[in-house]
């Protein structure tokens, strides 16, 4: 049976102190992780160290947002996989919809940071999906294949371990998360694209939905047969809503 994720992108928000409080809360609710239900959050880059501390032997993983797609060099302003995995991170989130838009990030670069996060010994948490008008249009799948082939351009299936997450662009910060029917379309059709190059690989690949998803609907979401858990935002900076979050997959994997 394949792992289950719920991965906390805690986004450009957080300081000392209420970082703090909320791993603090976490780890009083959740004083040992259920096996095979894997947490990881992914706070801002300065407060990596400030978590990497506060995780220390609660078995829940440390990511980051983003990395560059270089491991040293002349790149002002850029952070390389090595230090984020020297500093104790293991994962990072590749790809995200916000980074697409704001810095206008796009397909080759996310494959080219995907390799060096794993060059980098860090798990790439890749980031698909479509946005309003594509999906209107009647395009989700070309953009859900083209972003996916892009990735797998640099991926080495043969040994390289990736998650990956369909989040749509339309479903992320509105409160108004993908039906459970649509999520399950979606990630089947990702699944069997990337069967199409490796049929094992396809089988143990990991693939999360992010996008509005809470307490009150995550159970509906994470019955669907595809689902291996999910991408986190809002619901993650409070505790309370991220536990119930984890408990609903947990009770999802042991009914499997
Ligand atoms: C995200 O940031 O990846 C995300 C899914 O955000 P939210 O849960 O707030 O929609």
């Amino acid at each position: 049976m394949r792992k289950k994720w719920l991965v906390g992108n805690w986004k450009m928000h957080g300081n000392l102190a209420s970082n703090r409080t909320l791993i603090e809360q976490l780890r009083a609710e959740l004083p040992a992780l259920t096996e095979g239900v894997e947490m990881v959050v992914c706070p801002a880059f300065p407060y990596i160290p400030q978590l990497a501390e506060l995780l220390k032997s609660s078995g829940i993983h440390l990511g980051a947002q983003n990395a560059s797609d270089h491991l040293n060099g002349m790149y002002t302003g850029e952070v390389s996989p090595l230090m984020l995995h020297e500093l104790g991170c293991d994962s990072v989130i590749i790809g995200h919809s916000e980074r697409r838009y704001y810095q206008h990030e796009n397909d080759g670069l996310m494959g080219r940071k995907s390799l060096a996060a794993i060059d980098a010994g860090l798990v790439p948490i890749i980031c698909v999906g479509e946005t309003a008008e594509e999906r209107d249009a009647g395009r989700t799948h070309e953009v859900l294949a083209r972003q996916l082939d892009a990735a797998f351009g640099y991926i080495r299936t043969a040994h390289d371990k990736i998650i990956l997450a369909y989040e749509p662009r339309w479903a992320i910060g509105t409160g108004i998360a993908a039906t459970p029917e649509i999520v399950q379309e979606e990630l089947a059709f990702l699944r069997a694209r990337v069967a199409q190059r490796d049929q094992a690989f396809a089988d143990n690949l990991p693939i999360l939905y992010g996008g509005s998803v809470k307490a009150s609907n995550a159970s509906s979401l994470f019955n669907m047969p595809d689902i291996d858990g999910g991408l986190i935002g809002s619901a993650a900076l409070d505790a309370n809503e991220f536990v119930a979050i984890y408990k609903a997959l947990v009770a999802s994997h042991k009914e499997a």
